[in-house]
């Protein structure tokens, strides 16, 4: 239990091992990248389909995340939500999780988007066995994830993030360091929020321009060249078949699921509360991701045009 020094990671330029849990939309495509730049890559996820993708590209399969970080300098994992997060890493007696096995100097990237205060709670509980816990949510989508441009936001100390940058440099293409434990979190719901809400406000305005006889695609280029520009319009439109190679061109399969926006919308609701912070429009959005979730949670987040139109979503 947190004994073994492996602090010698890197050594005569050697890539550490790297054991990476949850390979799902974000996952898979990051630790194929990882596989790409020539690190040996352990794998682990609940999902057999996820981990065949991942042997297919030259990793060892695990059969539990002991197994995957059992010869790993480094563990990543990019898992949907705090609550498995917890599990894997604490488990449920919260000191029986990945953390008791892992020697001391092992450097703990969780790449997933969870509250502060969870991260902050692995964080704390990794640093009394001397274990290096990085919160280094993502933004960038699917398309980034595969691209390999990333952004990364992390919060934690300034020694465990110099030894993760080139390992996240593989991965992403802009690296913050936000602050301390939870930073990275506080970083990624503000971004999020903000996300949720231009890409609602994207669907309206195109519905209503369709809705008034204009072509959706048309609608889009002059919004792109006017002064409604943004991140949504330029790689993630949500109006079917105006965009190639993005979700609501291909029945809002794959990207980033409703239910998994409503999460960090209510993070950051959460995050409003406790701290005194009005947010109406972060409010409004959380108000229409938990209505369109109810029937969509499993499709991409696009599909929030969906609520002005269900024909989009068939
Ligand atoms: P996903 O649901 O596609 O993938 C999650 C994977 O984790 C699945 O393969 C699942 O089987 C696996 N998993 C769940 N519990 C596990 C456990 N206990 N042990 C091992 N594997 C387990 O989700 P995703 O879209 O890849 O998102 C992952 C995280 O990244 C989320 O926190 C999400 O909010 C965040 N994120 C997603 C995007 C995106 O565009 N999809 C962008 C930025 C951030």
């Amino acid at each position: 239990m947190g004994t073994k020094d492996t602090s010698t990671m890197d050594n005569n330029n050697s890539k550490p091992n790297i054991a990476f849990i949850g390979l799902g939309n974000m996952g898979a495509p990051m630790a194929e990248n990882l596989l790409k730049a020539g690190y040996a890559l352990s794998v682990f996820d609940l999902s057999d389909a996820a981990t065949k993708r991942l042997k297919q590209a030259g990793a060892s399969v695990a059969e539990s995340p002991k197994d995957a970080a059992s010869n790993a300098q480094v563990v990543i994992s990019m898992l949907p939500a705090g609550q498995h997060v917890h599990s894997v890493y604490l488990g449920d007696s919260g000191s029986d999780g990945l953390l008791a096995e892992l020697p001391k100097g092992t450097l703990v990237i969780d790449s997933s988007t969870i509250a502060a205060a969870d991260a902050r709670t692995v964080a704390e509980a990794a640093s009394k066995l001397g274990i290096d816990f990085l919160d280094a949510p993502v933004s960038g989508g699917t398309g980034g994830a595969v691209a390999g441009s990333l952004t990364f936001i992390v919060g934690g100390d300034a020694a465990a993030f110099a030894k993760a940058e080139p390992i996240l440099a593989v991965m992403g293409k802009n690296i913050f360091h936000a602050g301390e434990h939870g930073a990275g979190q506080v970083a990624k719901i503000c971004n999020n929020m903000l996300l949720g809400i231009l890409m609602a406000g994207t669907a309206e305005a195109i519905n209503l321009g369709v809705k008034n006889g204009l072509d959706p695609k048309v609608l889009s280029d002059i919004m792109l060249q006017s002064s409604g520009r943004n991140w949504t319009l330029e790689v993630y439109n949500p109006y079917p078949k105006v965009m190639e190679n993005v979700p609501s061109s291909n029945g809002y399969q794959g990207g980033f699921m409703s239910k998994l926006m409503q999460k960090d919308l209510n993070l950051a609701m959460q995050t409003a509360q406790d701290t005194e912070v009005e947010t109406p429009m972060g409010a409004k959005a959380t108000e229409l991701y938990a209505s369109h979730t109810v029937e969509n949670g499993d499709k991409d987040f696009s599909s929030i045009i969906g609520r002005h139109d269900v024909s989009l979503l068939s």
